[in-house]
């Protein structure tokens, strides 16, 4: 059996697999170097197979890290493939961007105990990126078409693996999505060095194939109503993610001074998937750039910046590198590509000449004693203003909820902060039939816990519909 690898643990850890800094800011393919197999196997075996499985503890999907880790030290991929893809609709897409540090290669015995953790992302991404090159990941053909239909409004990584799952159960699945592509943040948000954009398209690809029914350029609220949706349907899932970003308010800030972080990011991906370059959209080439925030996507904004020549890229963030919200991967992969990091700063105006930004005034902060609540303040110190040169200012401070009910409908309950309100441990929203899952009910998360709310949404749809079918019958 593959658990027999004394010593298997020492083999050095792949995670500085990357291309070096200096060549990948030329492009925006991914930057992690696939793993041939012999290296894949090597990895895999590291597993110690502790017998305390902390990993899948640690893993919002609950992936049975230590058995496909197994199998695929034993070089039996496919079987690895049904592990791995039997608790995840998206197995290629969480292992390239979950923040592992922070989740299941954290709690790695091996990290546990000072040993560099098994890479467990990168092996998951490879074993599934081997069953699409083999052709495992086939279109999927249900056991029998139930003759009943679920609206999924949103296509992001909560409506796609709904869909996945309706779809399996035999349900016909439309979903609608205000955008042009499907995909949500993987498409939109996420850049191509993180994420490239044909493995979101190969995904998509396959839920049409299976049958699922993509409505694009569909805003719902505007082209077609909820009630149109309920009318429609069986029962609707709304998967719409957060997307009202915050904006700073300082003197100076005029309505055209600064870009949004998505408007930068969208530019970029759209050209990432093919489209031409619009003109008219925001680019960092030859600029001074200086972004605001210090969360994944500042993190994705600056080193999008370096990839398309700006002159300078400085990230401005209020706290220091151990308060900031983005995972220290992708600060350490930001500042090997030369993004200057001004921590413990803030802004504090926008400074013009004639109709043009040339500079963020910004003061330094302290932290200051914890409070009762465990957390630290900041304040600004006295006389400790700096000015940046700027003349591309992105702000990336982060999303809130937009007015669902307004948008939507009156009696869908809102949460204290305007995410959806459901019922406890479920995805039930305050109208009847009308389901919801993902960023639009936690509030900004990880595509991971997106992922498991899709899937555990659709099951609670099933069981729903079920019932409904057999108090018909009865
Ligand atoms: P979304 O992915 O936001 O999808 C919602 C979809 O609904 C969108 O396609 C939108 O167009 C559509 N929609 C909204 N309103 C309507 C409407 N009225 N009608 C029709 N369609 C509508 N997470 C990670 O785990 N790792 C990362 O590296 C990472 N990087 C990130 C980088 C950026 C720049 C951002 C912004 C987020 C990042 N995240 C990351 C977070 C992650 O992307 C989200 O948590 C996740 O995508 C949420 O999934 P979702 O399906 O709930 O919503
Ligand atoms: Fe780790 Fe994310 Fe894969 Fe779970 S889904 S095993 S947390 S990379």
């Amino acid at each position: 059996g593959g658990r027999s690898n004394p010593g298997g643990f020492l083999i050095e850890q792949r995670r500085l697999e990357k291309q070096p800094a200096e060549q990948r800011v030329r492009a925006f393919t991914e930057i992690t170097l696939k793993p041939t197999a012999e290296r894949g196997t090597a990895q895999a075996s590291r597993c110690t197979d502790c017998g305390v499985p902390f990993c899948q503890n640690a893993c919002p999907l609950q992936n049975n890290i230590p058995d496909w880790l197994a199998l695929s030290a034993d070089g039996d991929l496919r079987e690895a493939w049904r592990v791995a893809s039997a608790t995840s609709t998206m197995p290629e897409i969480c292992g390239r961007i979950c923040p592992q540090d922070r989740l299941c290669e954290g709690a790695c015995t091996l990290q546990q105990s000072g040993w560099d953790g098994v890479t467990i992302g990168s092996v998951e991404a490879w074993i599934a990126d081997a069953a699409f090159d083999n052709g495992w990941v086939e279109p999927i053909r249900p056991l029998a078409e139930r003759g009943q239909s679920v609206a999924v409004v949103g296509s992001g990584p909560a409506g796609l693996a709904a869909a996945d799952r309706l779809r399996s159960e035999g349900y016909a699945v439309v979903v609608y999505d205000r955008h042009d592509r499907a995909g949500g943040l993987l498409t939109y948000g996420i850049p191509g060095f993180k994420l490239e954009k044909r493995i979101v398209q190969r995904r998509v690809d396959r839920l049409i194939e299976s049958g699922v029914e993509f409505a694009l350029n569909t805003n719902v609220g505007v082209d077609v109503t909820m009630d149109e949706l309920r009318a429609r349907h069986d029962a609707v899932l709304l998967a719409m993610g957060v997307y009202q970003a915050r904006t700073l308010s300082v003197p100076g800030r005029g309505p055209n001074d600064t870009v949004a972080a998505l408007d930068f990011l969208i530019a970029q991906n759209r050209v990432d998937c093919g489209d031409a370059a619009d003109a008219s959209a925001p680019h960092a080439a030859g600029r001074d750039v200086v972004v605001v925030g210090g969360g994944d996507t500042a993190m994705d904004c600056v080193r999008t910046a370096v990839r398309q020549g700006a002159n300078s890229v400085v990230c401005l963030y209020r706290r220091d590198r151990d308060n900031m919200p983005g995972s220290a991967r992708e600060v350490q992969n930001a500042e090997e590509e030369g993004v200057r990091f001004e921590w413990l700063g803030a802004p504090k105006a926008l400074m013009s000449k004639g109709e043009a930004v040339v500079a963020v005034r910004a003061h330094r902060m302290a932290l200051t004693e914890a409070a009762p609540s465990g957390r630290r303040d900041i304040a600004p110190l006295a006389g400790s203003d700096f000015d940046l040169p700027a003349d591309l200012v992105i702000e990336a401070l982060g999303f809130e909820p937009e007015a669902f009910a307004e948008q939507l409908d009156a009696g869908l309950g809102l949460t204290k902060w305007n995410t959806l309100q459901v019922a406890r441990g479920g995805f039930a929203t305050t109208l009847p039939g009308v389901f919801a899952a993902g960023d639009a009910v936690r509030g900004a998360s990880l595509v991971v816990w997106a992922v498991r709310d899709g899937q555990d949404a659709a099951a609670e749809i099933d069981r729903y519909l079920r019932a409904r079918t057999e108090e018909a019958a009865a």
